[in-house]
């Protein structure tokens, strides 16, 4: 089994999210790391691949991003994938999230793997689109906010969380698969696995190399446009209420919950 995972840079989760009001799109400078979900999928991935149920012949790592996106192949690979692809080009630019799905199944159908894996949501753009755009174009089964995947003769059986609770389903192969954050602990990479990353083989496409059509990505290409930004509403300041008597600051919580039909 041949087993690709999606993974994206992103802005670290400690830098403050800005947009560009210039381009309307997300200012993406400052410090950066891999999509913490994405971790989540390379752990899946090697928990297949140790499982023993089917063996896992290669972990690919695969991304669209300009050229620093290569530091999160590099932790990707440190994390245990075999190789890593990277999609780049500035026609690329600006793709939305149906220009970004489309890019990505062309990489993967050069890859032809057996299971796709990817992250629910990045922690930037926060779509949780990629997976089932990418499943349209491969024409696979697409399955989301996976929480449990058990292989069993040779397909899939898996939890996805639903807002009612759990759904278990199967899914034969190929198929694509996003993972929660539920799913699994993810390892820490050892020193030696940081060390080595950069030189675990990398290949890096343009996308002339994997036949993408160029009037299907960038912002041209892009069927969304972003035409206006607003801050979220400022939040009104809460209400301090200090314990001078303790009888009547109970009272005073309690008549506030009730006002609010926030007490059964
Ligand atoms: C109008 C518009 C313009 C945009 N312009 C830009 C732009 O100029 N530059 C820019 O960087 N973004 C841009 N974006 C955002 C960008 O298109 C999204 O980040 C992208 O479409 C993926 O969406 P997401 O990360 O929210 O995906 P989600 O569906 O939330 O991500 C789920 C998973 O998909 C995988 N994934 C997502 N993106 C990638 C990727 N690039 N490579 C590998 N795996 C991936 C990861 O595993 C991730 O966990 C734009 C979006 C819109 C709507």
């Amino acid at each position: 089994m041949k087993i690709c995972v999606l993974v994206k840079e992103v802005p670290d989760a400690a830098v403050e999210k800005r947009m560009d009001p210039s381009t309307k799109r997300l200012d993406r400078s400052g410090e950066k790391n891999l999509n913490p979900f994405d971790t989540h999928a390379i752990e899946a991935a090697m928990q297949i691949k140790e499982g023993g149920a089917v063996d896992v012949d290669e972990i690919v790592a695969v991304t669209m991003g300009p050229e620093s996106a290569v530091r999160a192949l590099h932790k990707a690979v440190s994390l245990g994938a075999d190789r890593s692809v990277h999609l780049t080009d500035p026609a690329l630019a600006g793709s939305d999230v149906c220009a970004t799905g489309y890019a990505l199944a062309q990489v993967l159908k050069a890859e032809s793997p057996d299971l796709v894996l990817l992250g629910q949501q990045s922690d930037d753009g926060e779509c949780y689109t990629v997976g089932a755009v990418v499943a349209d174009h491969l024409q696979m089964p697409s399955l989301t906010q996976v929480i449990k995947i058990d292989v069993q003769d040779g397909k899939l059986r898996c939890e996805r969380q639903a807002e009612y609770g759990y759904d278990t389903v199967e899914v034969e192969l190929p198929a694509v698969i996003s993972v929660g954050d539920a799913i699994n602990e993810p390892r820490y990479p050892s020193l030696k696995a940081i060390m080595g990353a950069k030189k675990k083989p990398l290949d890096t496409k343009s996308a002339a190399d994997v036949g993408i059509d160029p009037s299907r990505v960038g912002e041209q290409g892009s069927r969304t446009a972003v035409l206006a930004i607003n801050p979220p509403p400022a939040k009104e300041p809460g209400e301090i209420i200090e314990d001078e008597d303790t009888d009547e600051t109970v009272q005073k919580i309690v008549s506030w919950l009730e006002e609010r039909k926030l007490l059964a």
